[in-house]
């Protein structure tokens, strides 16, 4: 009998990942953070896309939102058969997609850059990932795709196509949608947009300050929707109710 002891301040979540096969390697991602990459030996050969893109994401995360204050990053890359183990978030810890290919193509960064965005949006902005889904997921996919296209210069629409615009309410308990693409198409594709619009009408800089303020006034305080309205109104100086009523809280 073996027993491990495992502590973390400011987490409000774990997971845990355990395989004879990982090949593991630990590395300095940004100033004070050690990205650690737990690979599938199908991967051991794309070890340095994994640590160049998650590097450049949480360097790019900082500079944008604020300080990512835990010492590590825990990256695990699950076998093919561990599929469903994969893209998920947890604090200071991401599984990404399932090496099924020896040579995936760019959905492994998007995957990548997606995790390592909830570190910000539902890890230390700990909002309730079933019951507003959108401020996390939304959030976490505007932030990656911004990622990409400006540090990586990949374009994501195609990974997007299957899914539609349309959407009706955001912020709606996960389990009240329809069905899945009802979900993804209101908690990831339909909030991106709306976050895409309010930077349309306030300028990028403005939404950069928005987005910092959000975080920093609200990292480990469990926010709703009405606090993210509230810092934007705070930090534009204008009311935006009506444009949350039609936009969020449901689509007149
Ligand atoms: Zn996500």
């Amino acid at each position: 009998m073996v027993r491990h002891h495992f502590r973390a301040d400011d987490v409000h979540d774990f997971a845990w990942a355990a395989s004879p096969d990982f090949i593991f390697s630990e590395e300095q991602g940004s100033p004070g953070a050690k990205i650690k990459l737990y690979l599938d030996p199908k991967h051991a050969h794309l070890k340095d896309r994994y640590v160049r893109t998650s590097t450049a994401a949480l360097t790019a995360y900082e500079e944008w939102y604020g300080k990512y204050p835990y010492s590590s990053l825990s990256i695990v890359v699950p076998p093919e058969a561990g599929k469903p183990a994969g893209s998920m978030e947890y604090p200071t810890f991401v599984t990404v997609a399932a090496a099924s290919e020896e040579k995936p193509n760019h959905y492994l960064e998007l995957v990548l850059a997606h995790e390592i965005a909830h570190q910000y949006w539902y890890g230390m902005v700990a909002n309730n990932e079933f019951e507003e889904a959108w401020l996390d997921e939304s959030f976490a996919t505007y932030a990656d795709e911004k990622f990409l296209h400006k540090q990586l210069g990949l374009d994501t629409k195609p990974f997007y196509r299957p899914y539609s615009p349309a959407y009706n309410r955001l912020a709606e308990y996960s389990w009240r949608y329809k069905n899945r693409a009802d979900y993804v198409n209101n908690v990831y594709i339909g909030g991106k947009h709306v976050l895409e619009d309010i930077e349309q009408q306030i300028g990028s800089g403005k939404m950069q300050e928005v987005m910092k303020a959000y975080f920093e006034t609200w990292k480990f305080r469990h926010p709703g929707t009405k606090d993210f309205m509230d810092v934007l109104e705070k930090e534009t100086g204008r009311s935006w109710q009506d444009y949350f009523n039609s936009h969020v809280y449901g689509k007149t």
